[in-house]
């Protein structure tokens, strides 16, 4: 009988989870999910200087909210006793000494190879030294040493890593053959890098998981977009579900060179996600995230919230996008932005105020009433509706583009948008005595 597959995550909780580590997760994850193998997640917390609680509280997190889940979970930190045992075996077998209380490996000098299971047969024919450190003084295993030592002892069957791992690959596997172990199969997925090619960095995405939930993206967004970096779907396609990835997915397509980070993709495939929620759904997300940065005025009416928060749901790539889009919904101290300037320069008052009458006597608001008056409005002015619908969306919202300007009409209610007319008039009026 064939023995149950597993795979494991390996984070070390000196910082926070970002994308490089989640997409190694991923990946493990779908792997998991499509042969049915157990999900270990192994915390590599060995380093007690730079280890900390936050951080692991911050990974599982993390991984949770992204709907990463695990089977089992271990703490290096508990099991130095094991490691311990296992290099004092090297030790009587003579292939590590003691050294100032540390053990020290010895190894071979022979080429070594292994078959990737994403790039193929990698060998090396040389090795920088011929020592390691297994234990240190301090008792604690170095991780080499630790990983090799644990991917046996939880039967992991298939390494599933970044690419930066590659040159520890051979110093594991001479400790495997000096053990008597049999390794595991590896496969290490490719570098992210930032759109410049480079490496990623905290300027071009390298940010925590963690920043990107509070700037509001989707969980299934990022899953989504993390999948693409060293994986495609086929046939051109990029939105993907996750029940579809873990059929599609095969380790050997994933691709051998680096993955280009982009935070205009990450935002596209957001907004894709966005639109595709229900309204309710939407609104509850948004509001949510609203709350929790504390953006929306006192006592405002849920049913008012409700109602802007849907004019922007096609309009934005990401939850936070909503702060600078509903402002004016929301405030009445907002400005008219730098690029209306050419519309304003048209003053329109005398037609402007004449707007406003015909506005105050329509007794339903709704947008087809008022699409009505405004059009039989235009019309009577002697102008092209789009005459009116420039400035006035600019005294509405203090915005040259925005949702349809009826819509927004008809959620802000006659009376802000009366008022907003007014203000319009008074900015004109004021320009004037200048
Ligand atoms: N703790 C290591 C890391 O975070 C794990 C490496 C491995 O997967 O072997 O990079």
């Amino acid at each position: 009988m064939d023995r149950r597959l597993k795979v494991r995550f390996a984070p070390s909780p000196t910082g926070f989870l970002h994308i490089g580590s989640a997409r190694t997760a991923l990946f493990n994850w779908i792997f998991a999910k499509k042969y049915n193998a157990e999900f270990i997640l192994r915390i590599e917390d060995t380093d007690r200087g730079r280890s900390k609680e936050e951080y692991l509280n911050e990974i599982l997190d993390s991984l949770q909210w992204l709907g990463i889940n695990w089977d089992k979970i271990y703490h290096q930190s508990q099991r130095l006793e094991i490691y311990k045992d296992y290099a004092n075996k090297l030790v009587e077998s003579k292939k590590a000494f003691v050294e100032d209380g540390a053990i020290i490996f010895r190894y071979e000098l022979d080429s070594i190879s292994f078959d990737d299971l994403i790039r193929g047969y990698i060998e090396f024919k040389e090795l920088p030294k011929d020592t390691e450190v297994i234990i240190k003084s301090d008792g604690t295993p170095t991780y080499n040493f630790a990983c090799c030592v644990d991917d046996v002892l939880l039967g992991i069957t298939h390494v599933i890593r970044g690419e930066d791992h590659i040159p520890n690959t051979p110093k594991q596997l001479l400790m495997y053959r000096a053990l008597n172990f049999t390794p595991p199969y590896f496969a290490h997925l490719p570098m992210i890098l930032s759109s410049e090619g480079g490496k990623l960095s905290k300027r071009f995405g390298a940010t925590s998981i963690r920043e990107y939930r509070d700037a509001g993206y989707l969980p299934e967004a990022i899953v989504n977009y993390l999948l693409l970096l060293g994986w495609a779907p086929g046939k051109n396609r990029e939105i993907v579900s996750m029940e579809e990835a873990v059929r599609l997915f095969e380790l050997k397509n994933v691709n051998k060179t680096g993955a280009a980070f982009s935070l205009d993709k990450l935002d596209w495939v957001n907004s894709e996600y966005i639109k595709k929620l229900a309204s309710e759904e939407f609104f509850k997300y948004a509001k949510e995230f609203l709350e929790r940065q504390n953006f929306l005025p006192l006592g405002v009416e849920e049913e008012y919230v409700k109602k802007v928060i849907l004019l922007f749901q096609n309009r934005i790539s990401k939850l936070s996008d909503l702060k600078e889009w509903t402002y004016s919904c929301f405030f009445d101290n907002y400005t008219y932005s730098q690029d209306t300037q050419e519309i304003l320069v048209k003053e329109l008052s005398k037609e402007i105020s004449f707007l406003i009458t015909k506005l105050d006597k329509i007794s339903s608001f709704d947008k087809i009433t008022v699409e009505k008056e405004f059009r039989a409005t235009a019309q009577e002015l002697g102008l092209k509706a789009g005459d009116l619908v420039h400035p006035v969306r600019v005294a509405l919202t203090g915005r040259r583009i925005g949702p349809g300007l009826f819509e927004v009409m008809e959620v802000l209610g006659k009376e802000r948008v009366i008022k907003r007319l007014l203000r319009l008039l008074n900015f004109w009026q004021q320009t004037k005595a200048i």
